[in-house]
């Protein structure tokens, strides 16, 4: 199997993570400072990166890493105590934890995209994590501009009677699995089949500032897809449409913010694990996404995720 430690250090660092977030949501009322761009990051964002850059400095030094977070505002005299609260939560996964490399491994998620580097969400969907809904936390190899290792651990997502907690993990060329965090097996899983009319959904943000969700709505009935679509925080979209629960996937530029340009951490290990479970991936002029050149991918407008088989209904329905 290709890429067999990645895989299995991503894995491992991701679950940890994931158990280091789901501590912060049951033993505080996690709060959110504000970045500069106004966005929320929490006690668990911090920690999260903290993890999971962790571990890959010890597995693959030489890798960067291009992470969400940095450290620079935890490491204000002012921060000391939030600093402290974070390495209280690591300290539980990683017990040589001390503020002071907390804060530097949190910094090794500062890289810049290289021939090889990895790319990190430590929560995806952080106002999904602070209402107690959906969030994610997505860490991807990218070599030579392809994805090549996703990770996606989605700690509230559970389908059907099954209890929540999900990972999934895509090598290119080698398909996708998902297993429970509590541990267990892994299985193999696919896009939903065009004939399987009940499991022909869309899902988009519950965010509507982080759509258009008129547009959106309008595109997945041109595409055949009646049913009201079902909204979701973070890339367990990705893992919906990978698990063959949704078909289609839509993020269209708001109307909002048309200069908007999305990252490649909100996307690369979902894109991965979709493509994997025999899905499609583009923008929605049909153009692959770029994740060879920036964090921003700045030739890129709007996201379309779908089962591959009705791809290009929905890329004619955009045109
Ligand atoms: P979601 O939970 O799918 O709504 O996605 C959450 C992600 O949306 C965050 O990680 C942000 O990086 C990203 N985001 C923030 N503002 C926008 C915007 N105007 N358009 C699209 N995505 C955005
Ligand atoms: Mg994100």
């Amino acid at each position: 199997m290709a890429y067999e430690q990645e895989r299995a250090v991503a894995i491992e660092a991701v679950a940890l993570a994931a158990k280091l977030c789901e501590a912060v949501r049951r033993d505080m009322v996690p709060d959110a400072m504000e970045k500069s761009d106004k966005s929320p990051v929490t006690v668990a964002d911090y920690g999260a990166q903290a993890v999971i850059c962790r571990a890959l400095a010890a597995a693959f030094p030489a890798d960067p890493v291009v992470g969400e977070e940095d450290a620079a505002d935890l490491r204000q005299p002012e921060m000391r105590d939030r600093l402290q609260q974070v390495t209280n939560f690591v300290k539980d996964v990683v017990p040589e934890a001390e503020p002071d490399a907390v804060a530097a491994w949190i910094d090794h998620g500062n890289g810049s995209v290289a021939r090889r580097f990895w790319t990190l969400d430590p929560i995806d969907g952080t106002k999904g994590f602070l209402r107690g809904d959906q969030y994610a936390i997505a860490l991807a190899l990218i070599e030579d501009g392809d994805i090549k290792v996703g990770v996606l651990g989605c700690p509230a997502l559970g389908f059907g009677d099954g209890e929540p907690g999900l990972l999934f993990a895509a090598v290119r060329g080698e398909g996708t699995t998902m297993q429970p965090l509590s541990g267990g097996a892994a299985t193999t899983v696919h896009v939903v089949q065009p004939n399987d009319r009940d499991r022909l959904r869309f899902v988009e943000s519950v965010e509507a500032s982080h759509g258009d969700q008129a547009q959106q709505n309008a595109v997945a009935q041109a595409a055949g897809i009646t049913a009201p679509s079902v909204r979701m925080d973070s890339q367990a979209k990705y893992g919906a449409v990978a698990a063959g629960e949704a078909a289609l996937y839509l993020r269209l530029p708001s109307p909002k913010y048309p200069d908007y340009r999305e990252k490649i951490w909100d996307h690369a290990a979902g894109a991965i694990v979709v493509e994997e479970a025999g899905g499609r991936v583009t923008d929605m002029t049909g153009k692959p996404l770029d994740f060879a050149s920036a964090a921003k991918m700045m030739d890129n407008r709007g996201v379309v995720v779908s089962n591959g088989a009705i791809h290009d209904a929905v890329l004619s329905a955009l045109q």
